[in-house]
Formats: C-alpha cells, sequence, structure tokens
C-alpha cells in the first residue's frame, strides 16, 4: 500500500447522500425527495437559459455583477455584500474553508443540514452538535457549545429536515450572544416561502458576525443549474472572494438565476401553492394518524411511531411509485421528510398514507 493519505477527518465524512430518484423496474414516479420545486422555473428563466447559447466560447463574468445586481434589486439588498456561490453549498464550503481549520470546533443543530458537518471535515475542523429543543434550534444551548475554539454557527432557518424555524428576536439573540470570535451563518434555502421573513438579512446589514445564505434550487426551480448566495459583511465578502475560485458560476447559471429573480410573479405564484398545498398535506397526514410538526419551507416531515413504522411506509410508497425522504440520518429514524409536489402528487401520497395506515403493505 503507498502511504498516501488524505487530511484528517476527511475519512469521518459519510458521503452526502441526494433524495433518490428512481425506483428499480419503474418508469413514472412522483419524486418528493429533494424538496425540488414541482413547477420548475418560470418561463423568462429557460428563455435565458437559451439565450446563453450564443457565446459559449466567453468566459463568464467573475464578479457575478448582473446577477448580484437583480437579486439586490429584488430583495431590497446591497449588491456590494454579495456573493454568488456554486449552490449554498460552495458559501458553506467557501466560509469553512476561509474561518475554521484544525483545532477550531464548528457548531450545527441535532438535525441540521448535512453539509455543514462534510465542510468542517473537510476542513480538518471538529463539527460540534447541539441538542434542540423538540426539533426546534435552541439559541441558549448554542451559546452554552461556543469554546475559544469555536469559529462557525450554521443554522438553517427554516430548518431542513425538520421545518421548523426561530423568529427574528431569537435570531438577534443569537447573534448577539455569540462570543465575538465566532460567525454565524443563517441558511436562508428555505426563507421565501416565509411570508414577511427576510431571511436574516437585516440582522447581516446590523451587525459584523452575521452571514445569510440563499439559493436558487428551491422556491426559484433551479436545482440543476447549481445557483447560490450569500449575504454578509465587507470583511466577509473579502475574505471569501480571496478563496473563491474565478468563473465559479457559468454565464447560463448567472443569466437564467438573475431572469429568475426578476420574475416575481412566477416565484409568488409557487409560494402561493406550496403554503396551501403544504398546509392540505399536513393536515390530510394528521387525519391518517401521521402528525408533523407546523412546517414553514416546503416539505413536512411525517412523524411515525417508531423507525420500522417509517421504513415500511417509505417501502410501501416506493411499490406505489412514490420516492419520499429517509432521514435517519438526520437522527430522525422514525421520520418521513415529504416535498410538497403539485396537487396530484400531494393527494396520491396522502392517500397512499392513508392506505398503509389503514393496512396495506
Ligand atoms: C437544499 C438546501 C440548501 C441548498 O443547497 P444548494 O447548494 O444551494 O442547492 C442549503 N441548505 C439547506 C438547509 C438546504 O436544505
Amino acid at each position: 500500500m503507498p502511504k498516501i493519505t488524505p487530511q484528517p477527518g476527511i475519512m469521518e465524512i459519510e458521503p452526502y447522500q441526494g433524495g433518490a430518484s428512481q425506483i428499480a423496474g419503474r418508469t413514472e414516479v412522483v419524486k418528493l425527495s429533494s424538496n425540488e420545486n414541482p413547477y420548475g422555473p418560470g418561463e423568462p428563466a429557460i428563455e435565458a437559459f437559451r439565450g446563453a447559447a450564443y457565446g459559449l466560447n466567453r468566459y463568464p463574468d467573475t464578479a457575478h455583477t448582473a446577477l448580484r445586481a437583480a437579486i439586490a434589486e429584488v430583495h431590497g439588498l446591497d449588491s456590494g455584500r454579495i456573493v454568488c456561490g456554486v449552490g449554498s453549498d460552495e458559501i458553506i464550503a467557501l466560509l469553512c474553508q476561509a474561518y475554521a481549520g484544525p483545532g477550531t470546533e464548528v457548531i450545527h443543530t441535532e438535525h441540521g443540514f448535512a453539509m455543514y458537518r462534510i465542510s468542517a471535515l473537510s476542513n480538518g475542523a471538529t463539527p460540534v452538535e447541539v441538542a434542540e429543543r423538540d426539533r426546534v434550534t435552541d439559541v441558549d444551548a448554542i451559546i452554552d457549545a461556543c469554546t475559544d475554539r469555536t469559529r462557525l454557527v450554521f443554522i438553517a432557518n427554516p430548518n431542513n429536515p425538520t421545518g421548523t424555524m426561530i423568529g427574528e428576536s431569537e435570531l438577534e439573540r443569537l447573534a448577539g450572544g455569540l462570543p465575538d470570535h465566532v460567525l454565524l451563518v443563517v441558511d436562508g434555502a428555505y426563507a421565501e416561502y416565509v411570508e414577511g421573513y427576510d431571511g436574516a438579512a437585516a440582522l447581516v446589514e446590523a451587525r459584523e458576525n452575521v452571514v445569510m445564505t440563499r439559493t436558487f434550487s428551491k422556491l426559484y426551480g433551479l436545482g440543476a443549474l447549481r445557483v447560490g448566495w450569500g449575504y454578509m459583511p465587507g470583511h466577509v465578502r473579502d475574505v471569501l472572494n480571496r478563496v473563491r475560485g474565478p468563473f465559479n458560476l457559468s454565464h447560463a447559471a448567472q443569466v437564467t438565476a438573475a431572469a429568475a429573480v426578476r420574475d416575481t410573479a412566477w416565484a409568488e405564484k409557487c409560494r402561493a401553492n406550496n403554503t396551501r398545498l403544504r398546509s392540505w398535506l399536513a393536515d390530510a397526514l394528521a387525519e391518517h394518524g401521521v402528525p408533523s410538526d407546523v412546517s414553514k419551507a416546503n416539505f413536512v416531515l411525517a412523524r411515525f411511531a417508531d423507525a420500522e413504522e417509517a421504513e415500511a411506509c417509505d417501502d410501501y410508497l416506493k411499490s406505489q411509485g412514490m420516492i419520499v425522504r429517509r432521514v435517519a440520518g438526520y437522527k430522525l429514524p422514525n421520520c418521513l421528510r415529504i416535498s410538497v409536489g403539485d396537487e396530484p402528487s400531494c393527494r396520491r401520497v396522502a392517500h397512499a398514507i392513508g392506505q398503509f395506515k389503514a393496512g396495506a403493505r
């Protein structure tokens, strides 16, 4: 054996598991496993993507000027504080690369998004898991868990896979309660689904220790393109722009995302459909004896009696052509995460779960 070994931490990583998209022997499946927008992007975004076919010989704008301007205009933000990445996953990775490393700690919550731990370990840092309170981020527990070695705190708000969130005063209390050397990252992958919530943008502007991340992969229906962004104080932007690779976002990604963010009518329509169908789905599941916390995102975390029942239900759904997400890897073995699909998909999955609870196997 050659003595070629990766850096410490790398082999502790469980490779990220994306939501499945296929069932053996089936051509038609209902995929409710990755929190994708069931309607896809709007027509202007598709048109912009088509237009990007011309000029493929040219390198893209490495500063993402037009995309940052579009985001800033629509969300009422300062374009100078925006950094765009290959999905918000890249922003998370850049933050860990820049601020964490061997001998440091990165805090994430009990049922927090997998990429925080993966990015921390990738950079030799120690991930520290902090307990939640009944599947809700616990601000005091996070503050208590901070040490001299803590560099980053990641919370998703709303969180995936729980769907729960904390309010703005709790976010403020968290940002204000952290030691001076700790940067708070508020992951807003689902922020657009929450009426009247800015994803912590105002908190970013008011302080020097808060970063917000956002994505085009969920509400904007562009998961295939890989576009995300962060909103941050100037000192963090200057750091990330040193480690960010040049030309990280293709021209197609930049123009399509800019068109998508400007298409506010489509975003509003998708948001309204999600709100309506999310509560319909949660109510339908509850009637079948499957409770869930009130979700603020585009999925419902369905709770079963135990892991065995959750797995049996997942198997039954698969036999009916439906893919949902097992979340045992998120320490929720008795739960299944079900994305809010279009209306026929929601009806189908609720009906099948009803049949399962009535004894079908
Ligand atoms: C889906 C998701 C993301 C988005 O990742 P992208 O890289 O932007 O596709 C980020 N954070 C959370 C919590 C998510 O669920």
